[in-house]
């Protein structure tokens, strides 16, 4: 086949040209089903097309952290949050494998499965996302829930469903005074209040101010809709340990909780250490505008676990989802022969935070917004995403 026939014409800027690989052995293997993962398994046709054979791996479904914690407040179903990316990818020509890849060898070709076996391929993407680091925190893995993987999320509902249920009022700590810890808090305390159930909720940030990589304004915003909703914010405090039943904050406290939920931050899953290649600074797999890594131009990284070379990205879903496009014809045209494309980071990006009981507030730059319209206008965005995936 002529180099790149399948492929789309590409969209981007010219990057280099990389020559055709042995035409025998070339076996595409996708690790996670994360956001950028997905758009591949849609289009897996035009990599078929093309002569690839297309694998996707993952233990699990897509969960969509978009409309994640809304779910835990009870405004969506298990089911609304999710996409059946192996039925996805298997309708267009690929296959998938339902296992977690627990290790990469880059001498081999090869990954491996928890399961036991082995994945040999001439590309692979990794696109596993990240996880909450816990071990800073000693005790947090015995009896904090991480907000990661999204699926605890749903899990998360389940248990404060059966736990208000018993009618004692219930004692919930959240650790972690970024997006997700405001998002998850305020989100806990719409579903309490739906639910009719007594509930005393505390908000740890080791800040001096919430959401503090975004304006004041935003922080000072989200601040006060907490804190109207009776949950208790406290700033300038760290979780130093958990243990059964209380947490040890750094400024001496000892507050008591039924559940403690750990939102303090998001690194690379540990897989992404065993594949050998150079690491970013926030340990995600090192890469250049062309989405490969910058030692193996047949290792792809992309999402949160790829740290981009020069511009530090924020671990947001937006970014995979840009990179998609783009990730889908580097696949191509590193085995097949063809001209790279580049990935360029938007500067301003729109996200919108959940913050339950029908409002949102909106974040653009310097920009934010807050009330019922910020949140219909993420449902949109987040519906209309998961639409696309949904309708095999
Ligand atoms: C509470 C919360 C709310 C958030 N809300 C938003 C939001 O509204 N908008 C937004 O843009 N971002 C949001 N984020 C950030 C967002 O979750 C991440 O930036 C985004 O999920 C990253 O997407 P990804 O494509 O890199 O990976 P993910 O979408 O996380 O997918 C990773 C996939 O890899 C799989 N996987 C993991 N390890 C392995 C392995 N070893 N082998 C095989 N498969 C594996 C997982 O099962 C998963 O399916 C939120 C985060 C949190 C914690």
């Amino acid at each position: 086949m002529p180099q790149g026939t399948a492929m789309k014409v590409p969209m981007r800027a010219v990057a280099g040209t990389v020559g055709a690989m042995e035409r025998t052995a070339r076996r595409v293997v996708l690790v996670g089903a994360g956001h950028a993962h997905l758009y591949v398994a849609a289009h897996a046709r035009e990599l078929v097309a093309a002569g690839l054979e297309v694998t996707l791996v993952d233990p699990d479904r897509f969960w969509y952290s978009g409309l994640a914690t809304g779910m835990l407040g009870g405004s969506y179903d298990a089911a609304d949050d999710q996409v059946d990316a192996g039925r996805l990818i298997e309708s267009r020509g690929g296959r998938f494998l339902r296992d977690r890849v627990v290790g990469l060898d880059r001498d081999r070709r090869a990954v491996t499965l928890e399961s036991g076996g082995r994945l040999d391929f001439d590309a692979v993407s990794l696109n596993v996302g990240s996880e909450v680091s816990l071990a800073h925190v000693p005790g947090a893995e015995a009896y904090a829930w991480p907000v990661k993987p999204t699926s605890n999320l749903w899990r998360l509902r389940r248990t404060l469903e059966e736990r208000f249920q018993e009618g004692a009022t219930l004692r919930v700590v959240v650790a972690g005074g970024g997006a997700s810890g405001c998002e998850v808090a305020a989100n806990i305390e719409a579903l309490a209040r739906r639910r009719g159930a007594r509930l005393e909720l505390a908000l740890i940030s080791r800040s001096d101010r919430l959401l503090r990589r975004h304006p004041e304004r935003a922080s000072r915003q989200v601040t006060a809709e907490l804190r109207r909703r009776r949950i208790m914010v406290s700033l300038g405090c760290a979780v130093d340990e958990a243990t059964p039943g209380r947490v040890i904050c750094s400024d001496g406290r000892r507050p008591e909780f039924d559940l403690l939920v750990v939102a303090t931050g998001l690194q690379a899953p540990r897989v992404i250490a065993s594949a050998g290649v150079s690491l970013g600074e926030k340990r995600g797999v090192l890469i250049g505008a062309t989405l490969q890594s910058v030692d193996d131009p047949r290792v792809f990284a992309v999402g949160d676990c790829a740290d981009l070379r020069g511009h530090p990205l924020e671990r947001f879903g937006v970014f995979a989802v840009r990179q998609s496009p783009i990730l889908l014809h580097n696949l191509g045209a590193v085995l097949n022969g063809g001209t790279l494309q580049e990935f360029r980071p938007q500067r301003r990006w729109l996200s919108i935070l959940n913050l339950g009981a029908g409002r949102g507030l909106a974040l653009w730059g310097r920009w934010s917004w807050r009330g019922r319209i910020a949140l219909l206008l993420k449902d949109r965005i987040d519906r209309r995403f998961l639409a696309r995936y949904k309708a095999t």
